[in-house]
């Protein structure tokens, strides 16, 4: 009988007191290890298997030699030491500790995965554009799945209108920022995952340092500008991006900028005008949409990580959940493409407002037609003048909030056209939306049409926030 030294690696030291080393009488290496399990069933647990051997990812080392390779058990002399080492299929660096382990057990199972996977998984390091609907899902899963690394670039606040889809947040986050809700989130469902947050608004000035070093990019972004900005600059470093979009009850799914498939430009090659391109907060969206649609992205992006399956390379998804039909569109990449193309033009990024077309003309209709604000609109009913309230919105959104009660009537933009001879052209006409933006468009048309017409700056979001806190805005 010797005394041996088995020493116990950290992330074991729980199991054992928090000792680094536990001494047994023993006469041989494997009788050395059955005294240190037969009176420790949690450690049993976790270096055995069902079949009494040691597991496949645990490697006990004697010296310098793996008892795995060694024929016999050999014989040990006082003072001998045994090593326990988890994980480390190939010797590897990256290991998984116990408690990984245990975590990811049934992700260890899936051949597909297994302990290489789950190794890759936890080396690499996925960026994510926005921290909304796509971004709450994206966010989740890959944190539950234990990807590494993963950062975050949003600069939003939690808004109540948010949480319909964004289910990285609760009520209790509303007015706070996105990143800090959502590091908390993700930090206490999965302390082992590294989680960096960018709080800031990505741009052609700072959106090449962001996305370098970064295995994929998951882009949950919610406007032109961003996503062509996002597509270049991740062409131009040579990262895959799992691009993702929703509208209403629409979505697409696919992987660009990879090697040999196409990029987003290669599908479409400029925006479409900013009219028809509406945002969810003018649009709507269906709240469950983006969780299926940023799901999808997440199993692409863990898909790419693990070198797995076929990626949405070359592919659209198209799903549209209100009939719940998938479709698949291909795309090839384009040798014309300005960016990926053989001769590409764009070699350095960007104005991607102004290539949207976002940033307003200096004579776009918004600034330039005669406005009065909600203070005027005020002073105006309280000293009974004589104009036409009307508001250019769709019914819809009229049974959300109205100003009724101060004499609006609705007369949706595109009925109104159709109306105009119901108008009384002896009286001015107050014109409003939801934030003032179409409505100018209309005072824009009326004034053409020979109306006295303004437009009421802010819309009926400015008089809420100014005159009815209760109001429901949206
Ligand atoms: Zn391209």
């Amino acid at each position: 009988m010797a005394r041996i030294v088995i020493r116990i690696p950290t992330p074991l030291r729980p199991l054992v007191e928090g000792r680094s080393g536990v001494e047994v009488e023993a006469g041989s290496a494997r009788e050395a290890l059955a005294r240190l399990l037969e009176s420790n069933e949690r450690l049993r647990a976790q270096l055995v298997g069902d079949d009494g051997e040691l597991r496949s990812y645990v490697n006990v080392y004697v010296g310098k030699d793996n008892l795995r390779d060694l024929v016999e058990d050999p014989e040990l002399e006082d003072g001998a030491e045994l090593s326990i080492v988890p994980s480390i299929a190939g010797g590897g660096d990256v290991g998984l500790t116990a408690d990984e382990l245990k975590r990811y057990s049934r992700h260890l199972l899936i051949p597909e995965v297994g302990l290489e996977g789950q190794e890759r998984l936890k080396q690499a390091r996925v960026l994510l554009i926005g921290a909304g609907g796509l971004g709450s899902p994206l966010a989740l899963y890959l944190t539950a799945a234990g990807v590494g690394t993963i950062g975050v670039v949003d600069h939003d606040e939690v808004d109540l209108t948010n949480l319909q889809r964004q289910i990285l947040y609760d009520t209790a986050s509303v007015g706070t920022s996105k990143l800090r809700s959502a590091a908390a989130r993700l930090r206490a469902m999965n302390p082992e995952v590294q989680i960096r947050t960018f709080e800031t608004r990505l741009e052609s000035s700072n959106a090449l340092e962001i996305l370098d070093g970064w295995d994929v990019v998951a882009d949950g972004s919610d406007n032109f500008p961003t996503r062509y900005l996002v597509n270049d600059a991740a062409v131009l470093l040579g990262v895959p991006t799992v691009y993702g979009a929703i509208f209403r009850f629409e979505g697409q799914v696919s992987v660009f900028g990879a090697a040999e498939g196409p990029c987003y430009r290669c599908l479409f090659r400029e925006p479409p005008p900013p009219e028809l391109a509406p945002s969810c907060a003018e649009a709507g969206v269906f709240g469950v949409l983006p969780g299926i649609v940023g799901t999808i992205q997440a199993t692409e992006a863990i898909k790419l990580i693990l070198g797995q399956g076929r990626p949405l390379v070359g592919r659209l998804l198209l799903i549209d959940a209100l009939r719940m039909t998938f479709r698949e569109l291909s795309i090839r990449r384009d040798p014309d493409c300005p960016v990926c193309g053989e001769s590409p033009t764009i070699t350095e990024l960007i104005d991607y407002e102004e290539f949207c077309g976002v940033r307003p003309e200096p004579d776009a209709a918004a600034s330039s037609v005669p406005e009065i604000d909600v203070l005027e609109l005020r002073r105006w009913l309280e000293q009974g003048r004589a104009f036409q309230l009307i508001d250019v919105r769709e019914p819809y959104e009229w049974q959300i909030c109205n100003l009724e009660p101060q004499g609006a009537r609705l007369t949706p933009m595109d009925r109104l056209p159709s109306l105009l001879g119901e108008l009384d052209s002896g009286r001015p006409l107050v014109i409003y939306c939801r934030t003032g933006v179409r409505s100018a468009h209309v005072v824009d048309a009326l004034r053409a049409a020979g109306f006295e017409a303004v437009n009421l700056k802010g819309g009926i979001v400015a008089w809420a926030e100014a005159f009815d806190p209760e109001m429901p805005v949206y």
